[in-house]
Parts: structure tokens; sequence; C-alpha cells
């Protein structure tokens, strides 16, 4: 029997976890909720390979635990744990969850010690994630992106891309069953609620909600990564990835926005000008028609490389103070 409580469900938009230690007859039970789908976004990007070295020393912390039974051994899991808790949601349950079989291995004899503590299951974490990230990447990539210019019906797309395992093992996500439960939510409605007893089971749980709701997926203008956009909603950039300021990409990126069409502005103010002006030197007999349409093909030319980035501002103006 499990001496913790670990538990999420989707409701109105977002996604909640509650969480207890029960042997502790006065903690709190915790409540965290994020945006829909964010936990497994963050989750798919989440940087494991520098974690690695973190999951090889408590591979070896517990293969020292099952000859000692040691507490220091013990020490070196759980605080890795915890440290890894506060990186991402799904390892809080990690961390209530070894808490829980470390407890319970207290009262087994030894050769029990291993099925309860099964040290290659913490082990093979970082290549499992590898694997899972990549195969999530893909199920956004062939099933969910609005912008693949695929008119395709989704359910479509989701069978084409399991098949595509058949040629290439390891590509796609296999669905397996998970066990969830119909109860009462803390918001007083009712919700299916999963208890996980794995990581993979929580990210079933989302991935699934994500096919079934046929969640539109697009990749961030600004940071590059596929975030969740709401129907009707032409979002492209995302309020997931912060830079080190504290400012999201849908805040960067919009001033960025705003800065662009302020300069495409003034590029298209300064090229009319310079028009008109050279326009009027015909009537005045300066030029010949001849030498102004060859320099406004080539200004606006110019011009069109100054808008695409090609080329500033100012190289813009100087060119156009010296031709
Ligand atoms: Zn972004």
């Amino acid at each position: 029997m499990a001496d913790y409580l670990f538990y999420t469900y989707f409701e109105d938009g977002r996604e909640y976890f509650v969480y207890k230690d029960l042997t502790f007859e006065r903690s709190h039970k915790k409540e965290k909720d994020f945006p829909f789908l964010e936990s497994l976004l963050l989750f798919t990007y989440l940087d494991i390979w520098p974690m690695e070295g973190l999951f090889k020393e408590m591979d070896k912390a517990l293969l020292n635990f099952y000859r000692e039974r040691n507490t220091d051994s013990r020490g070196i899991v759980m605080g890795t744990l915890e440290k890894l808790a506060k990186e991402h949601i799904f390892f809080e349950f990690l961390r209530l969850d070894w808490q829980s079989r470390f407890r319970c291995a207290e009262g087994h004899d030894d050769e029990d010690i291993q099925t309860i503590l099964p040290h290659k299951q913490l082990r093979h974490i970082p290549s499992d994630l590898d694997t899972l990230q990549k195969q999530i990447m893909r199920l956004f990539e062939d099933v969910l992106d609005i912008d693949d210019g695929k008119k395709k019906p989704v359910h479509e797309k989701l069978q084409a891309y399991l098949d595509k395992e058949k040629r290439n093992s390891l590509y796609a996500y296999q669905f397996r069953p998970i066990s969830t439960t119909y109860e009462r939510t803390n918001n007083a409605t009712f919700a299916e609620v999963l208890h996980p007893t794995s990581l993979s089971d929580l990210v079933e749980f989302s991935l699934r909600e994500c096919v079934k709701r046929e969640q539109r997926m697009r990749i961030c203008s600004y940071c590059g990564k596929y975030f969740a956009i709401p129907r009707r909603n032409t979002a492209e950039f995302c309020n997931l990835t912060v830079d080190e300021n504290g400012h999201t990409c849908r805040e960067v990126g919009a001033v960025k926005r705003w800065a662009e069409k302020k300069n495409s502005d003034e590029l298209f103010k300064e090229y009319r000008r310079e028009y008109k002006k050279r326009f009027n030197w015909i009537k005045a007999g300066k030029i010949s028609p001849g030498s102004f349409y060859a320099w406004s093909a080539t200004a606006k030319g110019k011009r069109d490389e100054c808008a695409s980035g090609k080329m500033t501002f100012e190289d813009f103006k100087e060119w156009l103070a010296e031709s």
C-alpha cells in the first residue's frame, strides 16, 4: 500500500497535480496547476543528458544499498530525487514513489530488495526519456501540427504515424493501458483522474488527452519549440519558454514584431520620399525617364532586401544618398 498520494486530472483548460506524503500527519496536501499540456511539453523538451551523472550516482548508491542497507546510500538517492523533483512535476511523483519504496524495503529480506528498489528503473531514465521525447516530437509533427499544410483529419494522420513503426522501429509512441478513476476533484466537479504507478503513466495520460482533443500544435516563431494553441487562436509565440529576464516568447516576440513593423514603415516612407523627389527631377529635366526607371527598379530591389533583413536600414539610407 502506497504511503503517499499523487494524482492528476484536467479541468477547464488546466492540468492539476495533487500530492501528499501520508506518513506525516501534518503534511499538507500540495496542489499545483498549469495551463493544459504544459507539463508534457516541458518534459518533452527537458534537457536530460546533462543530468545523466545524477542517474549514474543513484544507480551506484542503490547497488551499495543492496549490500549494506546504509542510510548514506539511501540519502544519496533521495537527495538526488529531491533535486529532480524541483526540475519537473513528473519527478515529484518519482520522489514520492521511491521514498515509499525505501520505507517498504525496511521490512523485507535481501531477496526482495531488488524488486522493491529496481535500480535499472532509475538508471535507464535518461535513455528512455530520450527515445520518448523523439517519439512525442514526431507525433506533434506528423499528427497535430496545424501548419503542416495537410488537410487530412487527425485520425488518418495518427494511423499513418503509427504505421511508420513497422518500417522504422521506435519511431512512434505506443499507446498502452492506464488505469484511471472518475472522481470528485478539488473544484467540486468530476473528472477522469490518474493515480500514476510510473512516469510513463503520466506521459500516456497527457498524450492521450492531447490526441483525443485533437490539440493543435505550432512551432513558436521565437524559440522554435512546439506549443499548444487554443481553437480560433492565431498565436505565433509560445507562453512557455522564459528568457533570462523572465520574459516569455509571447512578450519578447510581440515587442520584436512591433519593432519590425515600425522599421518597415520607416523604410517604405524613406523609399517613397526618394521616389517622388527623383520623379520630379524628370519634369525639371535633371534626369532622363530611362535613368529614373532604372534607378527605381534597383531601389525597389534594395528596399525589399532591407525589408527581409538582408540589408540594414542604415545601409539602405546610405545607398539612397549615394545613388
Ligand atoms: Zn517560444
